[in-house]
């Protein structure tokens, strides 16, 4: 089990947070601006809440229209670009953490895979988790 806070930085240092509770769920999302973002196959991402997250440094923005109709904000640090998280303005306490810039990913199995229907054919989707074609 892992001990909370977690200590997580940006590639540079310049964004550094303290992660205080588990996230309420992990989700790998195969679409393909997830892709780009990770330069991956898939991207992770933590629903954490607003209260649980101490973030220090400042954030550079760039907002989106998600697939879904709802806009998605991403704050990112400005020197290195690391994308820190993102959110839903109008669900500002819902933050969708990118947690491979958490020191320790020990906590980063995804228990649900999203847009299945985007992922890569050389990506085998592990036994027993959950997954949607699309949006959950
Ligand atoms: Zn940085
Ligand atoms: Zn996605």
């Amino acid at each position: 089990m892992a001990n909370y806070p977690i200590s997580g930085a940006c590639q540079c240092g310049g964004v550094t947070y303290k992660l205080l509770a588990p996230p309420k769920l992990i989700a790998a999302c195969h679409c393909k601006e997830c892709q780009k973002l990770s330069t991956s196959a898939f991207s992770i991402t933590a629903m954490v809440e607003l209260k649980d997250l101490e973030i220090s440094g400042e954030l550079q923005e760039w907002r989106r229209l998600a697939d879904s109709g709802n806009t998605s904000v991403a704050k990112f640090c400005p020197t290195c670009g690391n994308r820190i998280y993102h959110f839903d303005p109008n669900k500002p306490n819902d933050i969708k953490l990118k947690p491979s810039t958490l020191e320790d990913t020990s906590i980063l199995q995804p228990s649900v895979h999203i847009w299945v229907s985007e992922k890569q054919d050389w990506y085998e989707i592990p036994e027993g988790v959950k997954i949607a074609q699309k949006q959950t």
